[in-house]
């Protein structure tokens, strides 16, 4: 049978379905922490739409197929978890509501955290819904922002598709061919079994920069192997999806050369600015109930950037975000009070972004501080742009823990090992939950160290810049 929940994991990844369909392979299926996180908060957004709807209407839950049957012959105005069966087709489905219409149909409706309806895997889900409904009613999704959106006809050739493809993948007898995708094996269950298949085929969607789409195409070009890649000239790439252009070419024909040799190729000088340095990271969840991602914390580190000193602004809960922001430009105010020239230094667009977000959160665009860091003269500095415009270096990924924990390069090593972003708000949120104060400590003591781990790690990537800049390392090669 195709379930609608089949829908996001084939929008992901094809083999991924068949390998789940056909249950091949030894796959530890373990949920992470922050995916159960994930589950029970969208168990939490279910449990608050149902109590909203249970406000204005007779809502019935349905305990099977038959009784969702006889609660739609009945015409009962809403049905909880209701199941939906149309054998023909071999289709299932499990809205989490079926809303009677004033035309006397029902609609299906589901809640969903995501603040948008305009991701495949929701489009087809209630695209089939409505497809075993069959009626014309466009299914709902009460979204994590608490808007609704309605999803119709447009989504008909997408589910067509879907359908069609679920259909043959039913019944292949081999997995089915696909490229590898660095954001989506790494975190897939099947990694450990797909993976030795790509490295011993060579594939060259294993090198960054090469998207599957590309690989397909290059691979018809006659261009299917790392070797062929490290190996060719620009001239000789075809233009293909996502790699069109010189400087594209050459790029990934050097990240294949580093992928192959483990050597790092500086493409130009790399200009640090001038000034006192302080890095700079923030920690935020996404999970809170307005669904407004709250920074609990600020984390800075100032010279002579010893752990000793590691500052921050920190935030109990989401009722104190105000107050944390406020806090937050307080102390970028004194710094820059402090040093004639000051560069705030993070690793990716994410600061900027946050800051940008906080001021039309609070009103405060026209703020002398946030005037300032968001200006011409901004003293934000991203490091990632800066490596990923000046260097080839012998990764898949260019994240901050590929460069710093990778050993031939900036060797920078977390205390706490299972430490992330995602490990972070699973933390905080424990830290919510508890009432034990000496909990509350060590998991706040807990995250402070990861805070401060990553602006050490951002610290001693600007060091090895600097060193590599200023070395004549063999491996360095000027290509450009
Ligand atoms: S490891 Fe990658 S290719 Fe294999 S099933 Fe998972 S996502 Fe697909």
């Amino acid at each position: 049978m195709i379930k609608p929940s089949d829908a996001s994991i084939w929008a992901s990844c094809i083999r991924r379905v068949w390998l789940d369909k056909h249950q091949v392979g030894q796959v530890n299926v373990e949920i992470s922490d922050f995916d159960q996180l994930l589950r029970d908060s969208g168990l939490e957004h279910e449990t608050a739409v149902l109590a909203k709807l249970q406000q204005q209407y007779d809502v019935h839950k349905a305990h099977s197929m038959e009784h969702t049957r006889e609660l739609m012959q009945q015409n009962v105005p809403v049905i909880y978890q209701g199941r939906l069966l149309d054998e023909l087709h071999g289709l299932i489905g499990y809205p989490d509501f079926l809303i009677l219409h004033e035309s006397g149909g029902y609609q299906a409706a589901d809640a969903k955290l995501s603040h948008s309806a305009n991701k495949k895997g929701i489009q087809i889900q209630l695209g089939l819904y409505r497809r075993i409904l069959n009626n014309q009613l466009p299914a709902l999704v009460f979204l994590g922002d608490g808007n609704t959106a309605a999803i119709g006809d447009e989504v008909d050739s997408l589910v067509d598709k879907f359908i069609i493809a679920m259909q043959a993948l039913l019944v292949m007898d081999v997995q089915p061919a696909v490229r590898y995708s660095h954001s989506k094996c790494r975190i897939c269950p099947y990694f450990e079994q797909c993976t030795p298949e790509f490295e011993a085929n060579e594939d060259i969607s294993l090198i960054y920069g090469i998207h599957g789409n590309s690989a397909n195409h290059l691979a018809t070009a006659g261009l299917s192997t790392i070797t062929q890649l490290a190996n060719s000239c620009v001239e000789a790439i075809p233009d293909v999806p996502y790699l069109k252009g010189h400087k594209k070419k050459h790029h990934a024909i050097l990240q294949a050369k580093a992928y192959q040799t483990g050597e790092i190729y500086q493409l130009n000088d790399i200009i640090l600015p001038e000034g006192m340095w302080i890095h700079f990271d923030i920690e935020d969840n996404p999970l809170t109930p307005t669904r407004e991602r709250h920074v609990y914390l600020w984390g800075l580190l100032t010279a002579p950037y010893s752990r000793d000193d590691f500052d921050y602004i920190w935030t109990d809960d989401e009722t104190r975000d105000y107050q944390g922001w406020v806090n937050f430009l307080e102390k970028i105010s004194s710094y820059r009070a402090q040093y004639s020239t000051l560069v705030l230094a993070h690793y990716s667009n994410h600061e900027r972004t946050t800051i940008r977000k906080y001021a039309e959160r609070y009103a405060m665009k026209d703020h002398a501080t946030v005037v300032w860091l968001l200006g011409n003269n901004s003293p934000l500095f991203d490091m990632q742009k800066t490596v990923v415009d000046n260097l080839i270096l012998p990764l898949q990924g260019y994240g901050l823990k590929d460069i710093c924990k990778h050993k031939d390069l900036v060797n920078f090593q977390w205390q706490d090992e299972d430490s992330g972003s995602q490990w972070s708000v699973v933390q905080f949120s424990r830290f919510l939950a508890t009432t034990d104060p000496h909990e509350k400590l060590k998991l706040k003591n807990e995250i402070l160290g990861y805070n401060r781990d990553d602006v050490m790690a951002t610290r001693r990537l600007e060091e090895w810049l600097r060193s590599i800049n200023a070395s004549e390392i063999r491996a360095i090669k000027e290509m450009n």
